[in-house]
């Protein structure tokens, strides 16, 4: 099946179209065949076309490099991510690792924009998860419990402090992490591509039908030509599920975001000109609010169960009026007609917010399910599966495979009821926050 996306999506509409987009139109053969040219196949094939620089690589993409999820989401390079506070040592091991992956992921996208010399908006401003709700507040004590026992920076803050800092007096408490990293996912992405190695042969509007492997030979069928190779990796992360890869383990989940124009001088005056910042909710169904660096507010706040290949603009356009919404609750000063874009992405999800990153078989490998961290995750991910499919180790592998494991999740029809039903009562906790 197809991917259909919008092209409505403004970080991507800021970059540059690019030229000389090859798809695949023969039969070829290859040493490595990455499919997905997302953060994750991008970095997997940015590291084996650097270690292997006499082997042929053959990176594809259903649709154009980075315009998937990686060049579509919010732009939060996380140090953190917020849990309902911890009652055991066990959990709080586990929160730990997961940490420790947070921090190899900033790490290599860190390394990744020194050495190109990557212009993508890097600012590291720290990140609030904030709630308009005061008795939240002890959400947030707990997390900050577990945040000082790992010695993560931190502080509470409130109203007044809030309505300073980001221009709204919506929230009432808030915990700032000053680890928190944000940036221009399109352009983060479009450095990726840009910098694949000579080797590396990148074939988009390409997509993979099917695949099978017999002995040692790993066949994939595309429209117009068929790719036999050695080794295979999987980066296709919400479409792992739909190309049979660990099905049991992860679903697609789709998720839409709103942009707005710049403000002007007047409106940015209005809100007490902020620097910029980044919001996230308390609960997972409550909304991310951004400011940019040039003015502009995005917002996400939905996630649900939805067809991954395609939204149609009227359903776009339903969740875009929520969106819109949900700046006037925060901005009541700003005008109506601010938005300029909407646009949807899919992500992975698996049902402990665990990552795959795996060899499923003999020569072949995935890495996906990054929840929202897959900025960075994704970039150390990439790079790590490469090692990984070279039969090699590494120390960041030990750390990533020193994780908790994604656990099974039920067939379909009963593991959408669960995930829909779940979301619903998450959405319903988060209502004021959306
Ligand atoms: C709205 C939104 C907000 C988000 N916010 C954040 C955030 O703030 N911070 C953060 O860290 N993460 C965030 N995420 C998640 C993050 O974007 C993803 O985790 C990350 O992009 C995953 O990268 P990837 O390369 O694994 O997958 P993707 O970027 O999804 O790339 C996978 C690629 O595989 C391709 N593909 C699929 N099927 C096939 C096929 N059959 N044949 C060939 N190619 C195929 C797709 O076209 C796609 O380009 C957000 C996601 C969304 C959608």
């Amino acid at each position: 099946m197809n991917i259909v996306n919008d092209s409505t999506c403004s970080w991507i509409n800021d970059l540059t179209p690019r030229t000389s987009i090859k798809s695949l139109q023969s039969n070829e053969d290859s040493d490595w065949l990455i499919i997905g040219a997302g953060y994750t196949g991008l970095s997997a094939a940015r590291k084996l076309g650097q270690l292997y620089p006499n082997q042929k690589i053959i990176l594809v993409d259903a649709q154009l490099a980075g315009e998937g999820a990686s060049g579509r989401n919010s732009g939060y390079l996380v140090d953190t991510t917020l849990n309902d506070g911890f009652t055991s040592n066990k959990d709080l091991d586990n929160y730990k690792k997961k940490t420790e992956i947070y921090n190899l992921g900033i790490n290599v996208v860190k390394k990744f924009i020194n050495d190109y010399q990557v212009d993508c908006d890097w600012n590291e401003c720290g990140k609030y998860f904030a709630s308009s709700k005061k008795e939240d507040e002890k959400i947030l004590r707990n997390f900050s419990d577990t945040l000082k026992k790992l010695g993560f920076t931190h502080n509470l803050l409130s109203n007044n402090e809030l309505s300073k800092g980001l221009g709204t007096n919506f929230y009432n408490v808030a915990l700032y992490t000053k680890g928190g990293i944000l940036l221009h996912p399109g352009k983060l992405v479009r450095a990726m591509i840009d910098v694949l190695p000579k080797n590396v042969c990148l074939y988009e509007n390409s997509s993979l039908l099917s695949w099978s492997k017999t002995k040692d030979i790993i066949s994939c069928k595309f429209k117009n030509g068929r790719v036999i190779t050695k080794k295979i990796i999987f980066a296709t992360n919400g479409f792992l599920k739909s190309l049979g890869i660990k099905s049991n383990y992860n679903f697609p989940i789709t998720l839409t975001a709103s942009m707005t124009r710049p403000l002007t001088d007047d409106e940015f005056k209005s809100i007490g000109q902020p620097k910029e910042w980044g919001v996230l909710p308390i609960r997972p169904m409550g909304a991310t609010i951004r400011m940019t660096k040039d003015r502009r507010i995005l917002i996400r706040n939905t996630a649900e169960v939805h067809n991954p290949f395609k939204m149609t603009e009227s359903h776009l356009n339903k969740r875009s009026i929520n969106q819109k919404i949900g700046i006037k609750k925060r901005f009541p000063q700003l005008p109506e007609n601010i938005v300029k874009s909407s646009w949807s992405g899919v992500v992975s999800r698996t049902r402990n917010s665990s990552q795959i990153f795996e060899k499923i078989d003999n020569n072949i490998f995935a890495a996906g399910c990054y929840n929202g961290s897959g900025i960075g995750v994704g970039t150390l991910f990439g790079e790590q599966i490469a090692i990984k499919a070279t039969e090699e180790n590494s120390k960041e592998i030990k750390t990533i495979e020193a994780r908790r494991k994604p656990t099974w999740l039920p067939p379909n029809p009963f593991l959408n009821f669960g995930v829909k039903g779940r979301l619903i009562y998450e959405r319903f906790k988060a209502r004021s926050d959306i």
